[in-house]
């Protein structure tokens, strides 16, 4: 299942990465396995975190067979005390933590008159709380060490509203994610820790699969401008960018990578691209 048609050439060697929501999607490539797997290709040692150890010794059985390397860590990231042992896991067993990617995320629906309270808080807790307890631990191991680069996994969902009836904890939880990162950007670029944020677009990965018609799926490839289907393989490679020295002067950005989805209007996605 898992391919790429680019080969890796090293942009991460020497480096540890600890990717959340690491485990693959039951149908197809999820963007923490793809990230992972980029990763390992590019060099990297790679702790896959997933809540589920069972998905994530997938995408460690294909970084092994490409001769990767990278070892499954089982923890639930809405824990501080599992976000605490991830950073240490990181450090015994690979000496070091240079790269975090925050990718956990899971979709929220409602506007703020039909919201479930609860739906709401797990979104928050999952989303962003996740966010702020893997760097609470991973930040102090960074900075001790120099520096290091987090990558936050948001939506250009949380800049332009995806639909009427309404994602409302789902967007005001990558929105968040934006916020925290030009915060984190600011009190830790002393620290050498760079921390940056990805907008992803309209993906075609396991977690929307499920919740998509064909005419849907069509729709939101139709939405950009490039009228191509986005996948979680062009995340992982904005991560790549993101997580090596070649992005050594850059902090506190948010990068859509949506094939220009954000440049259009409703018209021009409905009407004049087709
Ligand atoms: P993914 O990376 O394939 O899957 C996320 C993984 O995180 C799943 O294995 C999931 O396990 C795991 N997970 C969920 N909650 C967890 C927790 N508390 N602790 C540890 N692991 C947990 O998902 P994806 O669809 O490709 O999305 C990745 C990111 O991109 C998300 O942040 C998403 O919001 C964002 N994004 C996606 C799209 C899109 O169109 N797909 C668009 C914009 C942004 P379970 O399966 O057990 O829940």
């Amino acid at each position: 299942m898992v391919t790429h048609q680019l080969t890796g050439t090293r942009r991460l060697e020497g480096k540890v990465a600890v990717v959340t929501g690491a485990g693959s999607g039951a149908t197809g490539v999820g963007t923490g396995q793809a990230i992972s797997t980029l990763f390992a290709r590019e060099g990297a040692n790679v702790l896959l975190v997933d809540r589920d150890a069972a998905r994530a010794a997938d995408t460690l059985r294909q970084i092994e067979s490409e001769g990767g390397v990278a070892s499954v860590f089982t923890a639930d990231v809405t824990k501080s005390a599992e976000c605490k042992a991830m950073a240490e896991a990181a450090v015994a067993r690979y000496g070091g933590l240079h790269v975090l990617v925050n990718n956990v995320g899971i979709l929220g629906k409602g506007t703020v008159v039909t919201v479930d309270e609860d739906e709401w808080d797990q979104v928050m807790t999952v989303n962003l709380k996740s966010m702020v307890l893997t760097s609470k631990h991973a930040v102090p191991v960074m900075a001790a060490a120099g520096g290091g680069s987090i990558i936050n996994i948001s939506s250009i969902s949380a800049l332009r509203s995806i639909g009427i009836t309404g994602t409302v904890p789902y967007t005001v939880s990558k929105g968040g994610a934006m916020t925290l990162t030009t915060s984190m950007a600011v009190q830790h670029g002393r620290q050498g820790v760079r921390v940056n944020c990805i907008a992803p677009g309209f993906l075609y990965t396991p977690m929307v699969a499920g919740t998509m018609t064909p005419e849907w799926r069509e729709a939101r490839r139709n939405a950009s401008p490039l009228g191509t289907e986005g996948t979680a393989w062009d995340v992982a490679w904005a991560c790549v960018y993101l997580a090596s020295d070649e992005a050594r002067w850059v902090t506190g950005a948010v990068l859509p990578v949506d094939g220009g989805t954000l440049c259009t209007t409703a018209l021009s996605a409905f009407h004049d691209m087709r």
